[in-house]
């Protein structure tokens, strides 16, 4: 009989957001005259900007008409776009890019998962703890985990936690790994990095020959001067850095999916018999052979957030959510919490009070306030302790929560 991959076996069922869904069912089915707010889920809410529609309507037309009819795209995405990305996302902002270094998918959750297909199964990777679970969940599933331990680690990853205690800076690691995956702004604790920050994580790849896979999904929501929105902002991360970027908080297309990925030509790993391999050619050939290419009709969706209205609408947007996230920020920290995240994030990252963990913190928040977070421990062992709320809301929701928590509502 065939055999299966096994890697896939050791994952443990992924619990956290069904976890959260019966919690609050069973909540509400108990108090159904209670009006429950729900800031846990990572999604958008906002409708798509009025150029991004503008633009849909447009390519749906196209493909109304024999002349201007698309069937098969290019895999990497449409010149019309990568063009536009190389320019707006990266040239203008003193960055080198050309326009075949940027690889046009559905997302940023596909991308940072299949990149390991480039990777050999061999190398030893390295996340900061808590963290977006896709980077330790496809590594397992490739077999570069190893073992899952009691402590709810893998036996083959460093973890680099980040707490209170380290100010949710990650030290650099201590045990050589191939490839280290960095997210900022971070999801989950909002957090960022500055220049002379994320500087010592390319210095660092540079010197040990490692791999950077630098996750900037929500490189749209940072207002911070010393906050660079790519890695490449950094000298030398072309040689050492893949980026991945999402239009999905960016713009609100999760729902009809589009993101980028830039593999520099620059950057080079090491063959079978020791030689240096570009990247580029060979993500350029996964992608070829195991996609066939983002919507026509999206692509086009995308190119028109580089029109000026485009940018203003969006920015208009990405700043409704920053207003929540400042409001439950400021609102929790008057009311005596500890919290991080928020300013350059849609995220707010909330210690729990005392020693109460992170699912404690989950069920007083529902029967006391009837509000919805996701706990921390869900992301990670180092997120033990702490909880994630969400700006993804109306505002009015948003007030109401806060004023729920402090009595307040300001
Ligand atoms: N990377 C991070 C850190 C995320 O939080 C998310 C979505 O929540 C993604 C990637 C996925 O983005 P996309 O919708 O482009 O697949």
């Amino acid at each position: 009989m065939f055999k299966i991959n096994q890697n896939f076996t050791k994952l443990p069922a992924s619990y956290l957001f069904s976890e959260v869904a019966r919690r609050v069912n069973a909540y509400s089915q108990a108090h159904p005259e209670v009006e429950i707010i729900k800031m846990g889920i990572g999604d958008v809410t906002r409708p798509l900007c009025k150029a991004v529609v503008d633009a849909l309507h447009k390519a749906v037309d196209d493909e109304a008409q024999a002349a201007t009819f698309h069937g098969y795209g290019p895999e990497q995405g449409y010149g019309f776009l990568s063009e536009k990305i190389a320019e707006y996302d990266y040239r203008r902002h003193g960055i080198d890019m050309d326009a075949d270094e940027i690889f046009i998918s559905d997302g940023a959750k596909s991308d940072t998962g299949n990149i390991g297909d480039i990777l050999s199964t061999a190398d030893k990777v390295a996340v900061t703890d808590p963290v977006y679970p896709v980077y330790v969940d496809t590594n397992v599933m490739a077999g570069r985990a190893g073992e899952l331990l009691a402590d709810g680690c893998w036996s083959n990853i460093e973890y680099l936690p980040c707490n209170a205690g380290n100010g949710f800076v990650p030290s650099l690691p201590s045990g050589n790994p191939d490839v280290i995956y960095l997210c900022y702004p971070n999801n989950p604790t909002g957090t960022t990095l500055t220049r002379s920050q994320l500087k010592e994580w390319v210095d660092y790849c540079r010197l040990h020959g490692a791999l950077l896979l630098f996750d900037a999904a929500y490189e749209a929501y940072i207002r911070e001067d010393d906050v660079p929105h790519s890695i490449y902002e950094i000298e030398g991360a072309k040689e050492v850095a893949i980026e991945f970027r999402s239009y999905s908080k960016t713009a609100g297309f999760t729902g009809i999916r589009l993101g980028y990925t830039v593999v520099p030509k620059a950057l080079k790993g090491l063959g079978d018999d020791g030689e240096a391999v570009a990247l580029n050619p060979l993500w350029r050939r996964r992608q070829t052979t195991k996609f066939n290419g983002a919507s026509y009709l999206t692509q086009r969706g995308a190119e028109a957030l580089y029109t000026p209205e485009g940018q203003a609408q969006v920015r208009e947007t990405v700043d409704y959510y920053l207003e929540n996230a400042r409001i439950i920020r400021e609102g929790l920290a008057a009311a005596g919490y500890d919290v991080v995240g928020g300013v350059n994030s849609p995220y707010i990252w909330v210690k729990t009070p005392g020693t109460m963990t992170s699912w404690e913190f989950f069920d007083y928040l529902l029967d006391r306030y009837h509000i919805v977070g996701t706990p921390g421990s869900g992301f990670g062992p180092a997120g033990e302790g702490y909880f994630r709320l969400t700006a993804f809301n109306t505002r009015e929701n948003t007030l109401r929560a806060v004023e729920r928590l402090t009595g307040s509502g300001k």
